[in-house]
């Protein structure tokens, strides 16, 4: 299980909505593997509601900011506006980490649904839930 605070997953949830309908992303750090205290925002290069990438400058300035606030990378997240959550063929294929979890916000029905994955070896090991 994996804990989110309040103020970190409506920091998500804004995000995602105001970027509606294309996909949102971002990376979600926290002090341990198990609990998430901050969305740091990505901007989604793609441009898309079925697709989004990182811009390689911010990846490398998120990884600076979490290491210089004593932060762990948990995992990206990245929402899906018309989709369940849950990982797509394409986020399969491009989970390239395998020491940090995919997050997946679907705000397909009017409750939104955030749920964590591992990703190894080209298949969805673990669903993981999320407590707000
Ligand atoms: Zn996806």
């Amino acid at each position: 299980m994996i804990t989110i605070t309040l103020k970190a997953y409506n920091s998500v949830l804004t995000q995602a909505l105001k970027d509606k309908p294309h996909e949102s992303c971002g990376y979600l750090l926290g002090p341990d593997k198990e609990t998430v205290t901050e969305n740091y925002p990505m901007t989604n290069v793609d441009n898309s509601g079925e697709h989004f990438s990182f811009d390689p400058r911010e990846q490398f300035a998120a990884l600076n900011y979490a290491r210089k606030n004593g932060l762990k990378i948990i995992g990206n997240w990245h929402s899906h506006p018309e989709t369940p959550s849950r990982p797509s063929e394409e986020d399969i294929r491009l989970a390239y980490d395998k020491n940090i979890l995919y997050f997946i916000l679907s705000l397909k029905d009017s409750e939104p649904d955030f749920n964590a994955f591992k990703i190894a070896n080209g298949k969805v090991e673990e669903k993981i839930h999320i407590e707000i």
